[in-house]
């Protein structure tokens, strides 16, 4: 049995799993925004979460920002966390696991990945490409069963591929990154904009949300499916570029975004498959991860679980 910690910006969850990939127990605390609360809330749920249980084998952190994965130390997260920045993750929860347990930590969109690796789409593949598609744009990318962390952790990036050089300032400070034209953030600019120009549509309220621009498009709303049209031809363009770099064997889709479901995958597949068919000679499969939550406690796991393969 091993731990996987999920640490969000709202909460951190946590659970047993058993090396098949089944949770035995889970818990979750408010992730507090002062370093004690933080501290104090997520050793306390662990403490209880253990209590009356077989000592854990090992235990994976996911979290957001940029992690050393075997130190475990928070190089970059900016945001609500940034108080973990510097700080190494196994030492802040290192009183509560047993003597001797190894921790490692990950980004969620590598954790994601390492889920859909040991129990989902991903399981019988040695080369994949993900994608975690929400609020911005995450992503994995996993070579010959090892899944890719790069010189400085930084490898895996994709939203931040540049997919128009002149396009707008992203967050990272390039400009016209892939989550600058697909993402639920620019989605729902996109449709905030032509609500305020007065376009006939269905999207009535100010700020729509991404799902409303999906709902509206599959309803036949001219204007939601222009959104979604365009915004996906960029990420269709990026992972047909990743196709030709990467050439892997299927590229998994995650995220709140993938609810949109067919009229995505559709858009997507077709798409990818026009730009690559005449290059590639097969139609690389692009498929919805299979872990209900890959991102969240699983993936941690099944981070862990690889430490204890080691
Ligand atoms: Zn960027």
């Amino acid at each position: 049995m091993v731990l996987g910690i999920d640490i969000g910006g709202t909460r951190v969850k946590a659970a047993l799993v058993s090396e098949a990939g089944e949770t035995i127990h889970s818990a979750q605390a408010p992730t507090g925004s002062q370093p004690e609360s933080f501290v104090q809330n997520l050793n306390n749920m662990l403490r209880d979460l253990q209590q009356n249980q077989p000592p854990v084998a090992a235990a994976g952190i996911g979290c957001k920002g940029i992690i050393d994965v075997h130190s475990t130390k928070v190089l970059t997260l900016p945001g609500a966390l940034h108080h973990l920045e510097g700080q190494q993750l196994s030492m802040i929860i290192g009183a509560v696991l047993p003597l001797g347990c190894p921790v490692i930590a990950d980004n969620d969109a590598r954790i994601a990945m390492a889920g859909e690796k040991q129990w989902g789409a991903a399981r019988d593949c040695k080369d994949a490409v993900m994608l975690t598609l929400g609020t911005g744009i995450g992503g994995a990318v996993m070579i010959n069963g090892h899944i890719l962390r790069g010189t400085g952790g930084i490898a895996g990036h994709i939203g931040h591929l540049t997919v128009d050089p002149e396009g707008p300032e992203c967050i990272c400070g390039n400009r016209g990154c892939l989550e600058t034209f697909f993402s639920a953030l620019a989605i729902e600019s996109e449709a905030a904009t032509v609500v305020h120009r007065g376009l006939i549509t269905q999207l009535s309220n100010p700020n729509p949300s991404c799902q409303d621009v999906f709902t509206a498009a599959r309803n036949g709303d001219r204007v939601a499916l222009e959104i979604i049209q365009r915004a996906t031809k960029y990420l269709s363009g990026a992972i047909a570029g990743l196709l030709f770099v990467l050439d892997p064997e299927k590229v998994i889709l995650t995220g709140q975004i993938t609810a949109a479901g067919d009229m995505l995958f559709d858009l997507v597949r077709n798409d990818v498959q026009q730009r690559t068919l005449p290059l590639l000679r097969r139609a690389v499969p692009i498929v919805k991860s299979e872990l209900a939550d890959p991102s969240g406690t699983l993936g941690a796991a099944a981070l862990a679980l690889t430490l204890k393969e080691q």
